[in-house]
């Protein structure tokens, strides 16, 4: 069914809270890869053998993943009067206690993690309150222990739907408000009304550069061309990150509507999501979600019966790290070698193709629906003066809880370590941390005050980049570490320019012999020197920055460095 005009959302949002608050029980399983490969596959079955066996009215649905990747498989239940109860490390023997839980109405409390409050409907909406009053007494203790505040400390505003929605339902996604952001956009506003919404919500790129949006669309807008593109930067070639992964898996509608609102706004009919290859379940779901907006015309032409035309298509790319970098993706996306171009032109003037191209990554057009529904000032009043709205960050390494949380900026990092990794993994304090992904520093324990903040981890030798943040624990060795992104560096170096391509090579060799305790001094200045020349005469910012994370770990702990050069290593 095509929908002609704004208000024949409301049909479909109708379905989808059919969907999400049934007559029957919803049952969510969380599965995602992280899911997945926890086994929700066999759990999903247990469920409807139970179900089945026991004749319960429950539907048994698969959704994404909440951020709690360290607690999967997650199984809720949600019941109309009911609050909704989240499980957590659900395993097969626990399915005859849900599901007598599912009937009785009395939750497992041995097993549940969280009680919701939510008055009025099954499903989450936009703020999510943890419940007060009438609480069970073992679900008393359950309040307060220290995973609640998982919940409790985030703000979730592009990660709403996370956990929630089937991402194979466009209906979901519409009933929890998907799409009248676009029906806002086409019916009520010009392009410039949208770029100056995108522009007051001061909402930067969350790829990495920290480019403001807002500027970038209105050069895109600005520039001239007979066709123009919006292209998604979903290649996330971070080791260890998969946090655009799980949001693809979880909630690909608010990405294809951010790319729709992006081409209306810089005048683009045509759009690419560029996706790494090895996120085999994420491009399967978006395939699915493009499939289904094309099936109600919120993709194709005339959409919503405006003027407007807008198609998408997916491409796989090989999962280089380079290719996170814009220019080097759109060659790749071309068929090209993926290496970057010489900027200017920027690829707002001269993109795929040579047509002007907008490209942003999955979480920055993931903010854009909301941007659009609640305006920019929404965004632009939570977090720091320069960093504006909320981060999700990926949390990983020597964490009791590997996880993700979207959180305002300006969150320091140790409640983001504390909070929602829950400290380290075996109780041993933080010895240092990166974020920013393999190009951030690698900081010691006296910085974890520094907030999420584009400027401030700057300044600190480090970066916010996508938002991952490693944490290494009083176990860890640091120089490992530094050998560790050197070697990612030198595998990855495209080999376009000299001195990255040579000088990465060079660097790994060096690193390599401090790490086995044939170091001397000398290479300590060598480093030094290479990490300038590096920085001065790279191409792109891999080259410019493969040497942070060794110099990080010389800078701040140096004698960690020396005691390694004594050390042989035969
Ligand atoms: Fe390629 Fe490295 Fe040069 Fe960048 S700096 S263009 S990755 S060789």
């Amino acid at each position: 069914m095509k929908l002609k005009k704004p208000e024949d959302l409301t049909k479909i949002k109708k379905q989808g809270m059919d969907l999400l608050s049934p007559g029957n029980i919803r049952i969510t399983v969380g599965a995602a890869t992280c899911g997945n490969a926890k086994g929700a596959s066999k759990i999903i079955e247990a469920l409807k053998y139970q179900i089945k066996k026991k004749k319960i009215k429950a539907d048994v649905v698969r959704v994404g993943c909440n951020g709690m990747c360290y607690a999967e498989p997650i199984v809720e239940v949600i019941s109309a009067g009911k609050p909704r109860i989240t499980y957590g490390n659900v395993t097969t023997e626990n399915i005859d206690q849900i599901i007598k839980a599912v009937s009785t109405g009395n939750p497992v409390a041995d097993l549940a993690m969280m009680r919701w409050d939510e008055e009025k409907s099954a499903v989450t909406s936009d703020v999510i309150k943890y419940a007060k009053g009438k609480i069970p007494k073992a679900l008393e203790a359950i309040k307060e222990s220290k995973k609640i505040p998982f919940i409790k400390n985030q703000k979730k505003i592009v990660s709403r739907n996370a956990g929630t929605i089937n991402p194979e339902s466009i209906e979901e996604y519409i009933a929890l408000g998907g799409y009248s952001g676009l029906a806002k956009v086409l019916s009520k506003m010009s392009s410039k009304d949208v770029i100056k919404e995108v522009k007051d919500s001061k909402l930067r790129g969350r790829g990495g550069a920290g480019f403001p949006t807002g500027l970038k669309w209105e050069a895109c807008n600005r520039a001239k061309g007979d066709k123009k593109y919006v292209v998604c930067n979903g290649s996330e070639g971070d080791p260890e990150i998969g946090m655009h992964r799980s949001f693809l898996e979880s909630d690909p509608q608010s990405i294809i509507e951010g790319m729709i609102i992006a081409g209306y706004a810089v005048g683009a009919e045509e759009g690419y999501v560029y996706l790494n290859d090895r996120y085999l379940l994420g491009i399967e779901r978006m395939a699915t979600a493009i499939n289904q907006a094309e099936k109600f015309g919120l993709l194709g032409k005339n959409i919503l019966g405006s003027d407007f035309s807008f198609t998408l298509k997916i491409k796989r790319g090989g999962g280089a790290y380079i290719c996170g970098e814009e220019t080097a993706l759109l060659n790749s996306l071309e068929g090209a070698c993926g290496e970057p171009r010489t900027r200017p032109p920027f690829p707002v003037e001269s993109g795929l193709f040579g047509k002007p191209t907008v490209v942003n990554n999955i979480e920055t057009l993931a903010n854009i629906p909301v941007i659009a529904i609640k305006g920019g000032k929404f965004i632009a009043a939570i977090g720091t003066p320069a960093s504006k709205g909320t981060k999700i960050v990926a949390l990983s390494g020597n964490v009791a809880q590997p996880c993700w949380a979207e959180v305002p900026m300006g969150t320091k990092i140790e409640e983001v370590i504390g909070v929602f990794g829950n400290g380290t993994a075996n109780g041993k304090k933080v010895k240092a941390f990166q974020t920013g992904g393999p190009s951030g520093g690698i900081l010691p324990a006296k910085s974890l005050k520094l907030k999420l903040d584009y400027d401030e981890l700057r300044k600190a030798g480090s970066l916010l980049g996508s938002g991952g943040l490693l944490v290494m624990d009083e176990g860890a060795d640091l120089v490992d570490m530094a050998k560790f992104f050197t070697d990612f560096f030198a595998d990855e170096s495209c080999g376009k320019c000299t001195t990255c391509r040579e000088g990465v090579k060079r660097l790994q060799e060096i690193v390599g012999t401090i790490a086995d305790g044939r170091g001397t001094k000398e290479h300590l200045n060598t480093i030094k020197r290479m990490g300038t020349a590096l920085s001065d005469t790279s191409f792109c910012a891999l080259g410019k920055t493969a040497a942070v994370p060794v110099l990080s770990v010389m800078r701040h702990f140096p004698k960690e460095v020396s005691d390694r050069m004594l050390k042989k290593i035969d």
